[in-house]
């Protein structure tokens, strides 16, 4: 192979290897992120649970404070049945009575029904506080083995750079100039391999005239349908 075509082979190979650094950092994060949001969530949901147990507490309070009242009542009730005058006056007292104990039954159903609120929400509240801690575990050893892939991959980025810087200064200016200007509009595409009498740039097959040319030449060649640097696949490159 023609020594410029076989430096443009590898700036292209640089080039392309460069590139896909980018998504495999990516993807190291986005899979933090996964993570991340994860213990969002957790976080999200016992937020929640805290003011539900909050609420229901506060509604327990509210219905000891009326129970108190009930009773007061109660002892007024009674107070009332030494002094009553009559039949109706009892009658009127009496229903007062049950009315009263009604709201009493009523008000500790309801304490009990807000406590089992309260105690089921607190026992969840525990499984989620758990279920955090070990996630936010798991985060942290997951953040520490990412960032050190992550360090590697830049640092083998790194290494790809001072290779290809190496071999950008050992090509000729204008051979460079002609790859780089195709891969102004080819992108890491710009030199292609001829596989089966094809560009694999383009995808399109060369004539058996443009072929034999191709195959004969020792300068730099491109292909006649989409102009990209097209050189003769080896049998040890992929
Ligand atoms: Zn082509």
């Amino acid at each position: 192979m023609n020594k410029h075509l076989e430096q443009l082979v590898k700036l292209s190979k640089f080039d392309k290897e460069i590139v896909g650094f980018e998504p495999q950092i990516k993807g190291q994060n986005d899979k933090l992120k996964v993570f991340l949001k994860t213990v969002e969530e957790l976080n999200d949901k016992i937020n929640k649970l805290y003011n539900e147990i909050d609420e229901a507490k506060n509604k327990r309070i509210k219905n000891d404070i009326h129970l108190k009242e009930l009773a007061d009542r109660i002892k007024e009730i009674n107070a009332k049945y030494d002094v009553v005058k009559n039949e109706k006056e009892a009658k009127a007292l009496q229903l007062e009575e049950e009315i009263t104990k009604e709201q009493i039954a009523f008000a500790n159903n309801e304490i009990v029904r807000l406590d089992e609120i309260t105690s089921s929400k607190e026992a969840t509240l525990e499984t989620l506080k758990a279920e955090l801690a070990t996630e936010e575990a798991d985060v942290e050893e997951l953040r520490s083995a990412i960032s050190k892939n992550i360090e590697d991959l830049e640092a083998k980025r790194e290494e790809v750079y001072k290779e290809k810087s190496e071999l950008v200064e050992k090509i000729d200016g204008k051979v460079l100039s002609f790859y780089e200007k195709i891969k102004r509009w080819a992108g890491n595409s710009a030199v292609a391999p001829i596989k089966n009498q094809a560009c694999y740039g383009c995808h399109m097959k060369l004539t058996n005239r443009a072929y034999s040319d191709f195959l004969v030449t020792e300068e730099i060649f491109t292909c006649p349908h989409c102009g990209r640097i097209i050189y003769k696949e080896t049998a040890t490159e992929e």
